[in-house]
């Protein structure tokens, strides 16, 4: 049975294309007031999703609920203009030859008034009351855009489906317009399917995060736990660049050049991966691999040669050719710190930081 707390419930949905199942046992659900990101890679099935939510495409397989009511199922299939959504899309274009003020208030029904009201209320909250009779070229792509919000919001949808809705924007503006939209969207109390393939803006703009990979979700969850512990190496690194250390396993320990790592219950000989983001390697300037014993939440140092160092504005890239085995890591530092290339220099691994995955 459903439960009516969800505003939309997507349950074991599949669409199978040309024999391939390009949507494969997909469930999610979301709340109201909850802004949840589908993100994966192009290709991954993000828009399927969101046309079978939508109405617009319909599932091989499982059901869409609103609200606790089956939308379609084996049996059902209710059209998009009657599921008391939003849509918005990056293409969603406003309507050329109407104003601000008629496209706005397109979808609304009854009385003159109380339609100006509710244009009048959306265009306050997108900062946009005044412009009523300006027409959309007369008006910036990030106007257009919050114009765009406000008329998909002005008939309260339960849900609202947004399919990459700043991608066409440039990036000065983007971040405005994302936290203009979430705003908005948190005041009028909706729940929100965004379709991102975008890591950062899915970070900006979650409560909860679907990791999406051929068809699948791989993992859901907070922003912070997805970014801190990721399932899999493949989902680190959708995040950021991640450094690799390979190891093998014996009598239950994982021998390493940054020291030994604990795998419990892993069998001898078990190929092992640790995983590590570029900010979360130190660089080792007191110690220099010689000093006393390294702690456990350090390990042991490790010695490589810096190779590049780039300064990206607000932090430095700095990689290292390591003296292991010849591999490169990268090595984020704050602030500038752009070593000359060749120089000795010791890394060690935030412990904490860490991701170890069977090969
Ligand atoms: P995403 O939005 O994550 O980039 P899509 O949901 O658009 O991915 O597409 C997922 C896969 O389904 C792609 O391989 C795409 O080619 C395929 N696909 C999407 N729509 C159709 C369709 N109408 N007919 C056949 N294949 C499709
Ligand atoms: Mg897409």
């Amino acid at each position: 049975m459903s439960d009516p707390a969800y505003k939309l419930e997507l349950q074991d949905i599949s669409r199978v294309y040309d024999g391939q199942a390009v949507v494969d046992g997909l469930s999610i659900r979301l709340s109201a007031g909850e802004v949840t990101c589908l993100l994966g890679p192009s290709g991954c099935g993000k828009s399927t999703t969101l046309r079978i939510a939508a109405g617009v495409d319909q599932q091989t397989t499982g059901r869409v609920m609103i609200d606790g009511q089956i939308v379609s199922g084996p049996s059902d299939h209710m059209p998009p203009e009657e599921r008391q959504i939003g849509l918005m899309f990056q293409d969603f274009a406003l309507f050329p030859h109407l104003d601000v003020e008629r496209n706005v208030g397109f979808g609304l029904k009854g009385p003159r008034s109380k339609k100006k009201a509710r244009v009048k209320e959306l265009l306050q909250k997108v900062d946009l009351d005044g412009y009523q009779s300006k027409y959309p070229h007369q008006l910036s792509g990030g106007e257009q855009q919050r114009v765009a919000l406000a008329r998909a919001l002005a008939p309260k949808p339960q849900v609202m489906l947004m399919d990459e809705p700043f991608s066409g924007l440039d990036d000065r503006l983007r971040d405005d317009v994302r936290d203009a939209t979430l705003e908005l969207l948190k005041a009028e109390n909706t729940a929100v399917l965004l379709v991102t393939h975008e890591p950062e803006e899915a970070m900006r703009m979650a409560d909860q995060i679907a990791l999406m990979r051929n068809g699948k979700i791989v993992q859901a969850g907070a922003p912070y736990n997805i970014y801190n512990a990721p399932v899999d190496k493949a989902a680190a690194a959708f995040f950021s660049d991640v450094n690799v250390i390979k190891g093998s396993v014996t009598n239950a320990l994982t021998e390493t050049p940054f020291g030994q790592f604990l795998t419990p219950g892993m069998v001898d000989d078990t190929e092992v991966e640790i995983i590590i983001r570029p900010q979360h390697l130190k660089l080792d300037f007191d110690r220099q691999g010689r000093g006393p014993n390294p702690t456990v939440a350090d390990g042991v140092p490790a010695r490589g040669m810096v190779k590049r160092a780039r300064y990206l504005g607000h932090q430095s890239l700095v990689e290292f050719m390591m003296d292991y085995d010849g591999s490169v890591l990268k090595v984020l530092m704050p602030g500038v710190f752009l070593p000359k290339p060749d120089t000795p220099l010791w890394l060690s691994m935030r412990r904490d930081r860490c991701f170890l995955f069977k090969k």
